[in-house]
């Protein structure tokens, strides 16, 4: 006898970057930006990070079509005006036009004219200085996984559905290739965590619009989570070969600002960090002898790229661990929209845990009750210190 026909389940559909790690940055923010009918009129991490990636990825088809000699040019359409005559294909301000009307035909706009710039400067630093290193190792590029885990509400609580589904988008190398080439600060970091890497397995590399956080950061973990997560989608596609490393990118780390310069300097002096300079070295002479506000010093190409470039080994005990933290994600974001749903109040259901300059950028930081939106308003006025 034939069955009842089911009711279609719903499966909650989660993307890794966009919504989890959003969520773990600031719960608030996360459901102003992406579950109210107000979209964020700035949303300033995703503009700078989907930009990156645009232009990595349209770099690399046409470096594969035919590969224009590094350096490319970067001639950026100046902001609000018309685009400069006589520009090459492959120059990168070509391929930043192309990106940024995407992005903006999606509402993603950069916030500022500052953003903006420095944006192609990281996007011509990271075409010109990781391209030639990483391009030559591209198994393919931009490959999208989905999975789906179950989802276990706790206990008094119903879940709108028994799975999820989570998607993310990754390059993917060799093994054969990263074992076999020679002079490549990828590879070297890539060897550096996995000695022996298996033939016919994978790495995967993932960019981020950021700096090194420092190792004592949450970030530092959950970028870690974040290659454990993509290696386990990875593997549930159809013939995935292993995957046994990932390589996170900080596209900042090319070419700091004074904030990241001076996150790096307090990192070092604190030993809040695994990349530091030679001590003796040039780069080490820069570093100390940086003050606030001068002039960003040039750092060796070698320095930046090893501050860029993070390896982390990928084994079946680290991806369960990593399944395990995003699990209690999504269960916590379900469990939020559940108490919105019951409660009919936003902000008393969501956490409103950004850090500062999350809360700087942050669109909402005006009616925003955490006390980091308060030093995020124009005018804040630090309370004066305790007197003895
Ligand atoms: S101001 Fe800060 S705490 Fe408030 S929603 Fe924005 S990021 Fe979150």
């Amino acid at each position: 006898m034939l069955e009842r026909r089911r009711e279609r389940e719903l499966v909650p559909n989660y993307s890794l970057t966009g919504d989890l790690l959003s969520f773990m940055r600031c719960g608030l923010q996360y459901r102003y930006q992406n579950g109210s009918a107000l979209p964020p009129s700035r949303p300033v991490q995703m503009w700078f990070g989907e930009f990156i990636h645009g232009v990595m990825e349209t770099a690399y088809r046409l470096w594969k079509s035919s590969p224009p000699a590094f350096p490319w040019p970067c001639t950026k359409t100046p902001y609000n005006a018309n685009p400069p005559s006589n520009r090459a294909a492959h120059d990168i301000g070509v391929i930043g036009d192309v990106v940024e009307a995407t992005l903006a035909a999606a509402g993603k706009n950069p916030r500022s004219r500052d953003l903006r710039d420095s944006a192609y400067e990281r996007a011509e630093r990271a075409v010109n200085e990781i391209g030639p290193q990483l391009f030559p190792l591209v198994q393919s590029a931009e490959e999208r996984v989905i999975g789906t885990r179950p989802l276990t509400m706790p206990a008094g609580m119903k879940a709108r559905a028994r799975m999820y589904e989570l998607h993310g988008i990754m390059d993917v190398l060799s093994s054969v290739t990263v074992g076999a080439t020679g002079n490549n600060a990828l590879c070297d970091a890539v060897r550096a965590v996995v000695p022996n890497l298996p033939s016919g397995a994978e790495i995967i590399v993932d960019y981020k619009g950021a700096a090194r956080p420092s190792t004592n950061h949450p970030y530092w973990k959950q970028g870690d989570w974040q290659l454990q997560m993509y290696a386990w989608l990875r593997s549930k596609q159809p013939n995935a070969a292993p995957v046994v490393a990932g390589v996170l990118i900080y596209i900042n780390e090319l070419a700091l600002g004074q904030a990241g310069l001076g996150e790096l300097q307090r990192d070092v002096k604190h030993g809040r960090t695994d990349v530091k300079p030679v001590p003796g070295s040039r780069d080490d002479y820069l570093l100390r002898t940086w003050t606030p506000g001068a002039q960003i010093p040039a750092f060796s190409l070698e320095f930046r790229m090893q501050r860029a470039i993070r390896a982390v080994p990928i084994t079946d005990p680290s991806m369960t661990a990593a399944l395990a933290e995003f699990d209690k994600v999504v269960v916590d974001i379900e469990s939020c929209a559940a108490r919105e749903a019951q409660h009919g109040k936003i902000m008393a259901h969501w956490p409103a845990g950004g850090d500062d300059p999350t809360c700087d950028a942050c669109d909402f930081r005006h009616f925003c009750p955490s006390p980091a939106a308060a030093r995020a308003k124009p005018g804040y006025q630090p309370p004066a210190p305790d007197t003895p």
